[in-house]
């Protein structure tokens, strides 16, 4: 019996958590996988009805769980609450609780949706790559931190601070996964301004001899961004720290035409992971029927295949997306007014994935 916690969130989440949800539900059945689910409340829904963004309770089933499926925390609401009480706050204490401190989010351009990316489709057709984030250690987290000083002469400060068990740590995840992919791994640093990237450079270098078969090159950040929009195709798997690889992935993000495709798993060293979409709670589009519920149902499938080792039905639930797109379904994000295509909700998208699935 596997154990999953679930936590819909604010804005779109509870939509989008919903779909993938009856998604579990028709693999759970179908490949007899005896999961159990158990609903708790994190971000802003938390605040509302605890005044915590990040309850104990739900830490404390985040713990025990084998995984937990997360939708998105967030919104206008609680923008005006102090930094240390926002729902945003909730999401930093679970990864850090649960030490998830390996973040991945591929970044796959599927062919029918080629022409919803900003960029010219032979630039990104057939882009596959996988983005290896550090989560829980650098500077988002580093101390000392903070504003100080009187008006007008105030100081903001941070850390950005990583220990060789840290970076070898997240190294070994990045050069497994380059292992079972294309065998190419880029490390992105700034080792030419920041002494925490120099030493971050030489761990990855002293890591290689391990993994003889994998190619590693090293690139700095700046061009690295420039690489992505330049040609993307150059990569397979990147791995950096928590804040280049925060933007860099959602730089990645954009490359695949809309960020309501995008999965992402982040593990801690017994395999428990949190699985989430990349995108956030979209207040914008919330309680309308809109969100595209994709990335959530494919997150569900990160999540089959890296905790609970249910590759089979990872696969039934990727396959079962691909046949929803060539179908020509679109949510309105992914939408390119193409004739074959038809324009649905997030309810919808997840009625036709799901009828796929029961049909097998
Ligand atoms: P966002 O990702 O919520 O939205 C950005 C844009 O993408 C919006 O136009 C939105 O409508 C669209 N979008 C996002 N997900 C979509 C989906 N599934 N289907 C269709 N369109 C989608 O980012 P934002 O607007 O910067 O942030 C909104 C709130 O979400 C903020 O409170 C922010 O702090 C929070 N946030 C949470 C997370 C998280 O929970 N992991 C991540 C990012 C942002």
């Amino acid at each position: 019996m596997s154990k999953i916690v679930l936590l819909g969130g604010d804005g779109i989440g509870p939509e989008v958590v919903a779909e993938a949800i009856r998604v579990l539900e028709v693999v759970n059945q179908r490949y007899g996988l005896g999961i159990d689910v158990e609903e708790h409340l994190i971000g802003g829904s938390a605040i509302d009805a605890t005044g915590e963004p990040l309850p104990e309770t739900t830490l404390k089933a985040a713990k025990n769980a084998d995984a937990v499926l997360l939708g998105a925390v967030g919104g206008p609401k609680w923008d005006l609450l102090p930094m240390t009480s926002r729902p945003e706050k909730g999401l930093l204490k679970i990864r850090a609780g649960m030490n998830l401190f390996a973040n991945l989010r591929p970044a796959l351009l599927y062919p029918e949706l080629a022409s919803a990316s900003s960029l010219k489709p032979d630039i990104v057709s057939g882009l596959d790559l996988l983005i290896v984030r550090e989560l829980i250690g650098g500077i988002y987290f580093g101390e000392p931190r903070g504003i100080e000083g009187p008006p007008g002469q105030r100081v903001g400060f941070n850390t950005d601070r990583y220990s060789e068990p840290e970076i070898e740590r997240i190294g070994r995840v990045a050069f497994d996964a380059a292992n079972r992919r294309s065998k190419k791994l880029c490390s992105v640093d700034k080792a030419n301004v920041l002494e925490v990237t120099v030493l971050w450079r030489e761990v990855m270098m002293s890591l290689s001899p391990e993994y003889p078969e994998v190619e590693l090159s090293h690139m700095y950040v700046d061009n690295a961004a420039m690489q992505l929009i330049k040609a993307p195709k150059q990569f397979d798997v990147m791995v950096t720290g928590n804040l280049f690889g925060d933007i860099l992935s959602d730089a990645a993000a954009m490359l695949t035409g809309s960020i309501g495709m995008l999965p992402s798993a982040s593990l801690n060293s017994d395999k428990q992971g949190l699985y989430e979409p990349c995108h956030g709670s979209a207040p914008d589009i919330a309680g309308r029927d809109l969100a595209n519920p994709l990335a959530t149902i494919l997150s569900v499938a990160m999540m089959l295949h890296h905790s609970l080792n249910e590759s089979k039905a990872a696969l039934a639930i990727n396959n079962a997306v691909k046949s929803v797109l060539s179908a020509g379904y679109r949510t309105q994000d992914i939408a390119s007014g193409d004739s074959g295509e038809e324009l649905v909700g997030c309810h919808a998208i997840g009625d036709a994935v799901v009828d796929l699935l029961s049909k097998g």
